[in-house]
């Protein structure tokens, strides 16, 4: 089906919701914005293939952007925002906030890849510009695309709403602790408890808490305005499809009920109900033959006592400097000069 003028997109959309699927089949009619109202009031508004924003009527005083798809082979978090973006166009479910719905990589989403060209979580804050990466990619134009959509989201309420950003991931590895979050640096300002206590109403127990400067999505809606902000890992990536619904159900339930302004039920906020850790070591890879001394499949958050040997490569042994030091993310596949494995200790906040 070809759809081309902007009537006909607004109908189909409204009769159907497939805002995702068109912006992955046809991105072209997404080219110029549209916007248009549903019958309860909510105005909606498409800024490009990917990214459309929704204020209802009567705003909560809460401006939410919840991203899919970054990474485009994570595709869980992409089918649960997906339907809520159905459920919303056709008026199954109604908004209390204005929220920004993002579907990150759509090419790379075709393409069952992690990204086209770039790793698009590393491309925020201005890096997408910078001399080290390949300027001309899709990833790069998409990345400052993105920074414009958030920017001018929350600039639109400047000052009056209160600000959150979830960037909805799953791992490419297993993990011990299946959910869990990074916290974005935030130079020296207080964690937020109540934060963590909504995330551990949408099942995520672990947090990461990042000790310095990134450019990753969750880190530029963080610092530039400042929003609560999380990279959530939410899950194993499998294909579209393939996904195990019921276990995204607390998340998928206690998101909805976010963005529609319904009770949560959190707990109070006890350290003991966590697993918090902060950064110990950031190792990059810097020659072609680093290589792991760990099996390939060994899950997140996976520990070790103090000296294990790591990873190595020509010259240097990297090994782990305390007890119960925890590796996360590690990837020997990574370009020259980035990141190939993280490591944590346990942390409490006070
Ligand atoms: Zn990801």
């Amino acid at each position: 089906m070809q759809i081309q003028d902007s009537s006909s997109i607004i109908k189909h959309l409204r009769e159907t919701g497939q805002f995702l699927a068109l912006s992955r089949s046809q991105p072209d009619v997404f080219k110029n914005s549209i916007t248009f109202s549903l019958d309860n009031g909510t105005k909606v508004d498409v800024l490009g293939p990917g990214i459309l924003s929704f204020t209802p009527r009567i705003t909560g005083g809460k401006s939410i952007v919840l991203s899919s798809g970054i990474h485009g082979n994570e595709t869980a978090p992409i089918e649960i925002c997906d339907h809520y973006v159905v459920d919303i166009l056709m008026e199954k479910i109604a908004l209390a906030h204005r929220v920004l719905f993002i579907f990150g990589n759509l090419p790379a989403m075709d393409s069952a890849t992690r990204f086209i060209d770039e790793n698009l979580n590393r491309l925020f804050s201005g890096a997408h510009a910078s001399a080290e990466v390949n300027q001309n990619s899709y990833e790069c134009s998409r990345a400052k695309e993105l920074e414009h959509a958030v920017s001018h989201f929350y600039r639109a309420e400047e000052n009056s709403e209160e600000r959150y950003h979830y960037d909805l991931h799953t791992a490419i590895r297993p993990s011990k602790n299946e959910k869990f979050a990074v916290y974005p640096f935030l130079h020296g300002k207080a964690h937020s408890r109540e934060q963590l206590s909504f995330l551990l109403a949408c099942g995520v127990d672990t947090f990461l808490l990042s000790g310095s400067t990134t450019t990753t999505f969750s880190y530029y809606s963080s610092h530039q305005f400042g929003a609560h902000a999380f990279t959530v890992e939410l899950g194993k990536v499998l294909p579209f499809g393939q996904n195990d619904m019921s276990r995204f159900s607390q998340v998928r339930d206690t998101l909805e009920r976010f963005i529609c302004g319904h009770t949560i039920a959190s707990k109070t906020f006890k350290n003991s109900d966590f697993s918090i850790y902060q950064v110990n070591q950031v190792i990059n890879k810097t020659q072609h033959d680093f290589s792991l001394d760990f099996s390939d499949d060994l899950p997140n958050f996976s520990d070790f006592p103090a000296g294990t040997l790591l990873a190595h490569e020509t010259g240097v042994e990297y090994r782990t400097s305390h007890d119960g030091e925890a590796v996360v993310f590690p990837n020997a596949n990574v370009a020259i000069g980035q990141r190939a494995i993280l490591t944590v200790i346990p942390t409490t906040l006070d």
